[in-house]
């Protein structure tokens, strides 16, 4: 038997997504047997983020600066705003370098069963970002489930009085489909072929 310190990582690493117990009881083996090229790497860059980890008052991305590495990019285009639920799909829609606009997470979608209303996600910092100017596009890019759909409805209704384009991403996207779990090219073709609301 391992003692409780140990019991304890086991515990906290069979937590994260992804991994289940047997997974975990695997990478602490790992930690242990390689102390110095694993374990203190590891150590060192959960430190590391665990002091300095923010959410960027911009956009709602998560990074350990703020305004994060997407908003203080100089080389993206700041007219183009893709609007997203979670910042998964930040991660994955920028993964590969697809979108050379900058991002709006809203944490999370509407939805009246879970009691997800609109003032409980970063609908009114959006607004108020487009309403400052300076955009000419916004992509709105909601998962392809009832509740993304929903949300992109509602924000295209709060956003129709600017003068702006309002786009969506084509729906060649999986219905109930989540953008974190999309292969690249997918996203890819569901950004190229995006289509104007309405
Ligand atoms: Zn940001």
């Amino acid at each position: 038997m391992a003692s409780s310190e140990i019991e304890a990582l086991t515990q906290a690493l069979a937590r994260l997504p992804g991994l289940g117990p047997r997974s975990a009881r695997r990478a602490v083996l790992h930690l242990m047997k390689k102390r110095e090229t694993a374990l203190t790497p590891l150590l060192r860059a959960l430190t590391a983020v665990g002091e300095k980890l923010v959410v960027c008052a911009a956009c709602g991305n998560v990074d350990t600066a703020d305004p994060c590495a997407v908003c203080a990019d100089p080389r993206r285009d700041a007219r183009l705003l893709c609007v997203v639920e979670e910042v998964s799909d930040l991660w994955a829609l920028d993964r590969s370098r697809l979108f050379p606009g900058r991002f709006h997470v809203l944490g999370g979608r509407l939805s009246a069963l879970d009691g997800v209303r609109p003032e409980d996600l970063g609908i009114d910092t959006l607004v108020a970002r487009v309403a400052a100017g300076g955009i000419d596009e916004v992509v709105l890019a909601m998962n392809a489930t009832l509740e993304g759909q929903t949300t992109a409805h509602y924000l295209a209704e709060r956003l129709e009085r600017f003068p702006i384009r309002l786009t969506q991403l084509a729906h060649g996207l999986p219905v109930g489909g989540e953008l974190d779990y999309l292969d690249e090219g997918t996203l890819a073709q569901a950004l190229r072929a995006r289509r104007p609301v309405g």
